[in-house]
């Protein structure tokens, strides 16, 4: 196990955590153990309730988040076991631009009546707080439930957001919280850890969508949570077992090695994405840029603060609305034209176009800068920019 506070940097933890132990003639790498059951006595027994891959994938990321990591089969499996945890009726304030899968997680639990959730926009800190203290103080606490995570409420953030890139003041939104009675969750898919590490600033709580940027080439699908509180830890590890949303022993082997160079993909990534911010305010067929790394952008202060880059994800709106962004993505030939992020290929999407997404500018389309040439994603963007809005450059 690792220590929770290491002062070593996170690209070497990256390269290092979660491997063997370094005895003569053993492997530098875990092994791929693709066994359901194990011999009875010994420390495994049955792979849904733990198996020898995942424990070199969780050691990686617990150890570049501060805290004690397990990893589910996707995010969306994390977060439910997170939400699951939560004594009924529970009572969510939710960052009303969260990731859609949380969103509809959320409503439909509370059709259900398992909850009750507000949304609230993260960057508004004073806003945040007030419903959070509404929500605090609502009768009908569930009771007996006193002292465990998420009785008093739960407060889940997400920053930066998607696809607006809002930044949330992590730490204040913490202490503010706590001071309620609550506990705070952060998705910190958009950061990743080398990016902000949540659990630093106060949260009780981080999720992964492991599947983006830290693992790194869109060829897996796994969720990893990581707190320091071990009784949380262990209704997550109860959760996991009995609702059997286990990642495959190969999917976990995959996201250790992709995290292997996670520092030096991000910082590629996040450079690159600064570049293309700066060029796309200053291109004609462009009305706006959303990345926190501009000065102009209103939340750019605090990821200066709290985060080691602005990360690698740049949305930008073209007048002409849906139809225009369509075409912008119709005449790309490298950056490729999908849903996800965080993968060594660019991708891009118009946002809009999912259900649920109704109130993102309709000529927004977001990208998740890969580890391309910088100038060879210029060139595709700024043709198809200039072959659509007709301005010959
Ligand atoms: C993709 C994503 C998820 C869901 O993760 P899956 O691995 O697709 O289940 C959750 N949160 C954020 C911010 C995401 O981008």
């Amino acid at each position: 196990m690792q220590p929770a506070e290491s002062r070593t940097s996170p690209a070497t933890l990256a390269v290092h955590l979660g491997r063997p132990p370094g005895e003569p003639g053993s492997p530098v790498n875990p092994a791929l153990v693709l066994s359901s059951t194990f011999h009875q006595g010994g420390s495994h027994a049955y792979s849904r309730d733990g198996n020898p891959t995942w424990e070199g994938f969780e050691a990686l990321v617990g150890g570049l988040e501060g805290g004690r990591c397990l990893t589910f089969a996707s995010g969306m499996a994390a977060i439910s076991a997170v939400v699951e945890t939560l004594p009924v009726p529970g009572r969510v304030v939710v960052a009303a631009d969260a990731y859609s899968g949380t969103r509809r997680l959320l409503a439909d639990l509370s059709q259900r009546g398992r909850l009750r959730f507000r949304t609230v926009d993260v960057a508004a800190t004073d806003e945040v707080l007030a419903v959070c203290s509404e929500v605090a103080q609502t009768p009908g606490r569930p009771s007996g439930a006193e002292g465990t995570f998420g009785a008093g409420g739960l407060l889940w953030l997400e920053s930066p957001t998607n696809p607006l890139l809002a930044i949330a003041d992590v730490e204040a939104l913490s202490a503010g919280a706590h001071g309620l009675g609550m506990d705070v969750v952060v998705d910190n898919t958009f950061a990743s850890p080398v990016g902000q590490q949540p659990l630093r600033m106060g949260a009780d709580v981080v999720v992964h969508s492991a599947t983006k940027i830290l693992s790194g080439h869109s060829d897996v699908l796994i969720g990893a949570v990581v707190t320091r509180r071990d009784e949380v830890l262990s209704q997550l590890a109860t959760r996991r077992s009995l609702h059997g949303a286990t990642p495959g022993a190969l999917e976990s082997w995959l996201a250790l090695r992709g995290a292997r160079t996670l520092q030096l993909r991000q910082s590629r990534s996040a450079m690159s994405a600064g570049l293309l911010a700066r060029r796309l305010v200053e291109h004609p067929a462009v009305v706006k840029v959303y990345y926190p790394g501009l000065e102009t952008h209103p939340g750019h202060a605090r990821a200066r603060r709290q985060m080691s880059d602005f990360g690698i994800m740049v949305s930008f709106e073209v007048p002409g609305g849906a139809e225009a962004a369509d075409r912008v993505c119709d005449a790309l030939s490298l950056v490729c034209v999908a849903t996800s992020l965080g993968g060594v290929e660019s991708l891009i999407e118009r946002r809009g176009r999912w259900a649920g997404e109704e109130a993102i500018p309709a000529g927004l389309l977001r990208m998740s800068v890969g580890i391309e040439d910088p100038e060879d994603l210029w060139s595709d963007l700024s043709q198809a920019l200039d072959a659509v809005s007709g301005s010959a450059r």
